[in-house]
C-alpha cells in the first residue's frame, strides 16, 4: 500500500527499501516478534527485481535469475519452488558451459519479493528524504510531508544513496566506515524492453550473453515463460551504460536494439528504456552488513555487502536482522 492517509508516527524498526535485503530482514524480524515498517520510494516491491508490462508483453528488466550457493539461501529457493513462485530456468546456454542451476521467479522475478512481503507492513511510493538522530531514536522525514520516529533503522538503498541520507542528516560516520562505504562501486546498466512482432532468434533456453561491446545480455521473455507474446530484455554492457546513462533514452535505446539485431531479427513494434545507475556492485564490502551506529541502531545492508546478486541481498538482509536480534540463527 502507499503511505496511508493518517500514517502512524512511530515504529520499532524502520526498514528503508523493499528490495530483497529489506524484505528478508523484515521477514526475520517479524518472525521474531519485532514490529517492523518497510518503506520504499518505488511503486512496486522488489527494487532491482523489476518487472514491467508494455501492452500484453511482460518483462523482467532488472535481475534475470538467481543462483544459490549458501545452504540457507538454497533452502529458501527450495521453499519458493514448493510455493510455486520460483522454478529452474536453465543450467547453461549455447557458449556457456557452467552447469549450476539458474532459478527464475514465477510468473516474474518480483514474485520473490511479493512472497517475502507477506504479513509485512510496506508503504510503497514513500521516499525517505531525511534521517536525523536523537539520543534514543531516529527521526524520519517522508516525501509525503509526514514524519516518523523509529527506534532502529535498517537502510538498504544502494550505498551512494545511503551515504547521501547519512550526510544529509549530519549522522556521524567513523573514518573507517566512510572508507569502507566509499570503496563500494556499482556498474550502471541500461536496459531496453522491446516488443517484437514475431519470435526472436535466441536459441533455447532464451538467454545469450553477446559481449559485443554494447550488449552484455539478451533474454527472451517469451521462451523464459514471463511473457505471452514475443518480448526481449536487452542489457547494455557496463562500459556502454556508464558512457550513455544520461544520454537521451530514445537515441540510446535505438543503438542497443541495432546491436541486438542478429539475435532479434523480428521487427521491434514498441520499446522502453530504463537506466540502472546502480545495477550491480563491482566492488563490495568484506562484511555481510555494516552497523553504523549502536544507539540508536542504524544498520546498512544490501547486495554491496554480501555479494552482487539476489542471494547476496537476501543474505545481507538476514545479517542485518541478526545484528539487531541475537536469537536469529
Ligand atoms: C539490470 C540488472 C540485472 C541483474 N541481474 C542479476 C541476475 O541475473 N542475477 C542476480 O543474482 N542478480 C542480478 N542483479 C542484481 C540484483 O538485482 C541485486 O543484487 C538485488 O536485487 C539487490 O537487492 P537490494 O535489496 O540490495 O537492493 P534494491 O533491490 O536496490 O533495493 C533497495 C530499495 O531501496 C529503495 N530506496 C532507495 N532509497 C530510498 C529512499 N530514500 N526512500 C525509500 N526507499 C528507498 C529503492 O527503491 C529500492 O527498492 C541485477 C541487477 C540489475 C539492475
Amino acid at each position: 500500500m502507499q503511505t496511508p492517509k493518517n500514517p502512524r508516527k512511530e515504529t520499532d524498526i524502520l526498514i528503508i527499501g523493499a528490495g530483497l535485503a529489506g524484505l528478508s530482514a523484515a521477514q526475520k524480524l517479524v518472525e521474531h516478534g519485532r514490529q517492523v515498517l518497510v518503506v520504499d520510494k518505488g511503486r512496486g516491491l522488489g527494487g532491482r527485481l523489476a518487472g514491467r508490462r508494455i501492452g500484453t508483453a511482460t518483462f523482467d528488466h532488472g535481475a534475470q535469475f538467481m543462483t544459490a550457493r549458501d545452504p540457507r539461501f538454497a533452502a529458501l529457493v527450495e521453499r519458493w519452488v514448493d510455493a510455486g513462485v520460483a522454478e529452474e530456468w536453465y543450467r547453461s546456454y549455447p557458449g556457456q558451459p557452467q552447469a549450476h542451476p539458474r532459478w527464475r521467479g514465477v510468473p516474474t522475478m518480483t514474485a520473490l519479493a511479493k512472497d517475502l512481503a507477506r504479513g509485512i507492513e510496506v508503504w510503497s511510493s514513500t521516499r525517505v528524504v531525511e534521517m536525523r538522530q536523537s539520543e534514543r531514536a531516529w527521526h524520519i522525514a517522508l516525501d509525503s510531508g509526514d514524519s516518523l520516529t523509529a527506534g532502529t533503522v535498517i537502510l538498504t538503498a544502494p550505498v551512494p544513496q545511503s551515504i547521501d541520507l547519512i550526510d544529509g542528516g549530519a549522522i556521524a560516520l567513523s573514518s573507517d566506515h566512510r572508507r569502507r562505504l566509499e570503496h563500494i562501486e556499482y556498474d550502471a546498466c541500461i536496459a531496453v524492453m522491446a516488443v517484437l512482432d514475431g519470435p526472436s532468434m535466441i536459441p533455447a533456453p532464451g538467454a545469450v550473453a553477446p559481449q559485443n561491446g554494447i550488449l552484455d545480455w539478451i533474454s527472451d521473455n517469451q521462451q523464459k515463460g514471463v511473457s505471452g507474446v514475443p518480448a526481449v530484455t536487452l542489457h547494455a554492457s557496463a562500459a556502454f551504460s556508464a558512457e550513455h546513462i544520461d544520454a537521451p533514452r530514445e537515441v540510446v535505446g535505438k543503438r542497443i536494439i541495432e546491436a541486438a539485431q542478429p539475435w532479434i531479427q523480428a521487427t521491434v513494434t514498441d520499446y522502453q528504456v530504463h537506466g540502472w545507475r546502480y545495477s550491480k556492485p563491482s566492488r563490495v564490502d568484506e562484511k555481510t552488513c555494516l552497523v553504523v551506529c549502536q544507539d540508536p541502531p542504524l544498520v546498512l545492508a544490501g547486495d554491496a555487502f554480501a555479494g552482487p546478486r539476489v542471494e547476496g541481498a537476501v543474505v545481507s538482509g538476514w545479517a542485518a536482522a541478526q545484528a539487531l536480534h541475537n536469537d536469529i540463527p
